[in-house]
């Protein structure tokens, strides 16, 4: 087989996409209906088949109780963090389990959000098989700048889940500076503006010879196209009310008639300067209306000035004025409306870099980044991305304040160590609470982990002396250990994030995945018995060199002859249960040849088996894996 390619994916809240280096340029690669953009909506049909992208969206209307949205939002949360997304999306969770991760409810069944967004990856990964006739198993998965360890290590666990290994997450205005190559340029400063659908996202990266440091983030994680469709929807509402003295607001499909109406219009009028609303409505009723591309400026100015303040937020953070920015990448579908173009140069007076698209630059720079990490680029051995972490990580220290180790915005991969002490008489363990966040008391803070350190010989209060080693990997996960100095000893405790998944739980999805995907992804099984059929080809074509074959009879031969040329022909057809059943009638058919060879051929006729990404993230013998800041606590 040749080398294994490596895709980048951008998943998004809004759309997932997946690309790949040809040559010398990243592609997108598309789905079976052609389109680039995968929309990241997951359904459960009524006889139990997992749907993706557009074919979910219709299902988002017709079975809202069995379909989801946005679950980006969700995604290494628990249920106190999304209270805020539950007002504003149709999330159901289901709060009966026990556990900390949270459970969607799609009809009966329950489903986790690495879960749901490994559907979204499986249509990936099945649109990118399809596409290179050969299994895909690793990836660069890109996250947004501020997400958290629990969020990061949710996205690898999605990744594992639908069969990819996550070689890295790479942020996503890392990726879309470097699909635009300002990795190959002259030192600066890059701005990123992100206006997706839901979300809008600043980054401040500086790029010192060629490695991309992110020195500030920040934006609104509510704040996007969605926005303006709900504003057009509400105007063409009231009009309908107004004029035709029809009240729709509860009617749900002329909504959605009405949504794709404005997005349409909202769309063209990127490039063009009027649209036209022409919605039916029920009652044989119509709702026409022009609207013109000045009058749509003024309707979403306000929305659009909403990035104005995290946009200088972000600068000043990153202690830059906007004459300091050398380029500014555009990042977003929503970037396309010429009226935040406009925005944008106004606000860091430059002129953004648009030659890319902006819904696919993120994925682009992802393919990118899994190029270089396939050895595909000269650079790779000094290529090192770097970004920030997006708050302070600290431990809990004694009074329960927090002890910060490694501050917010600072570089990644990073490592800081500070020294503690006991506060007892005779201590003989310490209690490690990781703890995330900028303020100043434990309780205000994110809980990420606690550990303790045990078995400190008795000592007067003091004078143990307790390092407390955080590290940030490449992609942005904590590993905290714990070691008293004078006795040598080590926290030998692994800290999972809090609303993390466990091995077993990871593994159990895997296979639940399988089970329930089988009819969408049966792409997969294709690629996978071709890839079998080609192994027990080739082996029986090394069994006609090997001295046992002249042993065969003339019968025994030509009965061989028939069943390869029998599994040649189901090879070239995509039913992958004749290609299995002419598989295992070869394989029969060759059992005393095989018997023959002895275990020299039977050892290369194997089947193939997915390969699944290994859970643990750290290396290093001292490297634990938890993810935030840590608290301190006495012994009694
Ligand atoms: P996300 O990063 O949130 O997954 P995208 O970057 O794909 O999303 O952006 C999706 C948003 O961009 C949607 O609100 C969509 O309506 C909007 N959009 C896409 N194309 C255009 C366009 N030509 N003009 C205006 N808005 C657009
Ligand atoms: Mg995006």
């Amino acid at each position: 087989m040749s080398e294994q390619r490596i895709v980048g994916i951008d998943l998004g809240t809004t759309n997932s996409l997946v690309a790949y280096m040809e040559g010398d340029t990243p592609v997108v690669i598309p789905g079976e209906d052609g389109s680039n953009l995968v929309p990241s909506v997951v359904a459960l049909t009524k006889d139990d088949r997992m749907v993706v992208g557009n074919r979910a969206r219709t299902h988002l209307i017709d079975t809202p109780d069995r379909s989801i949205y946005s679950v980006k939002r969700l995604m290494g949360r628990g249920y106190e963090d999304v209270q805020e997304e539950l007002k504003l999306f149709p999330f159901r969770l289901d709060r009966s389990g026990s556990g900390e991760v949270l459970r969607i409810k799609l009809g009966d069944r329950t489903f986790t959000p690495p879960e749901i967004s490994a559907y979204i990856l499986l249509q990936l990964k099945a649109n990118t098989e399809r596409y290179f006739h050969a299994p895909i198993t690793k990836a660069v998965i890109t996250v947004p700048a501020y997400f958290n360890d629990a969020q990061r290590q949710a996205t690898k666990d999605a990744g594992r889940i639908a069969g990819l290994e996550v070689l890295r997450l790479v942020n996503e205005p890392t990726a879309a500076a470097l699909a635009y190559g300002l990795d190959k340029g002259k030192d600066g400063i890059v701005a990123v503006y992100d206006l997706g659908g839901g979300t809008f996202d600043i980054s401040i990266l500086k790029l010192h010879e060629g490695i991309f440091e992110v020195i500030a983030t920040n934006g609104d994680t509510h704040l996007g196209g969605d926005d303006i469709d709900n504003l057009l929807i509400a105007i063409a509402l009231d009009d309908i009310a107004g004029d035709l003295k029809l009240d729709l607001r509860r009617n749900g499909a002329a909504v959605q008639a009405i949504r794709k109406a404005v997005i349409e219009a909202k769309i063209a009028l990127s490039s063009q300067s009027t649209a036209k609303l022409n919605v039916e409505l029920p009652g044989g009723k119509r709702y026409q209306r022009e609207i013109g591309r000045e009058q749509f400026e003024q309707l979403i100015e306000p929305i659009i000035q909403k990035t104005v303040a995290p946009s200088r937020q972000a600068m000043a953070d990153a202690k830059i004025k906007p004459e300091d920015i050398d380029e500014i990448v555009l990042v977003g579908g929503s970037t396309r409306i010429p009226r935040v173009r406009a925005l944008v140069k106004e606000l860091f007076r430059r002129e953004p870099h648009t030659e890319l698209n902006p819904d696919e630059v993120v994925a682009l720079g992802a393919a990118v980044q899994a190029h270089i990490l396939a050895g595909g680029s000269k650079a790779t051995e000094d290529m090192l991305l770097l970004d920030v972490t997006p708050l302070s990580l600290g431990i809990e220290a004694m009074g329960g304040v927090v002890a910060k180790i490694i501050h917010r915005n600072s570089t990644i991969p990073a490592s800081a160590t500070e020294h503690f002490t006991t506060a007892v008489e005779g201590q003989t363990n310490v209690a490690i609470h990781v703890l995330q966040g900028e303020r100043e008391l434990a309780s205000d803070c994110r809980s990420l982990a606690r550990f303790d350190l045990k078995g400190i010989p008795p000592m007067s209060a003091g004078l143990p002396r307790i390092e407390v080693k955080f590290l940030i990997d490449a992609n942005g996960i904590l590993h905290v250990s714990a070691r008293e100095q004078r006795s040598g000893k080590e926290a030998q405790i692994e800290v999972k994030p809090t609303y993390g998944l466990t091995d077993q739980q990871v593994e159990d999805m895997i296979l639940a995945s399988f089970d329930h995907a089988q009819e969408d992804f049966r792409m997969r099984q294709v690629i996978e018995a071709r890839v079998e059929a080609d192994n027990i080809l080739l082996a029986l074509e090394k069994g006609r060199n090997n001295p046992a074959w002249q042993q065969l009879s003339g019968d025994e031969k030509h009965r061989i002859a028939g069943l390869e040329e029998e599994l040649k022909a189901a090879k070239s057809g995509d039913d992958y249960k004749s290609i299995r059943a002419a598989i295992d009638a070869l394989n029969e058919g060759t059992m005393h040849l095989a018997e023959l060879m002895m275990d020299s051929v039977t050892s290369t006729i194997q089947g193939q088996t997915m390969s699944g990404a290994d859970r643990t993230v750290g290396q290093g013998p001292t490297a634990p894996h938890p993810i935030a800041p840590a608290e301190f606590e006495h012994n009694r």
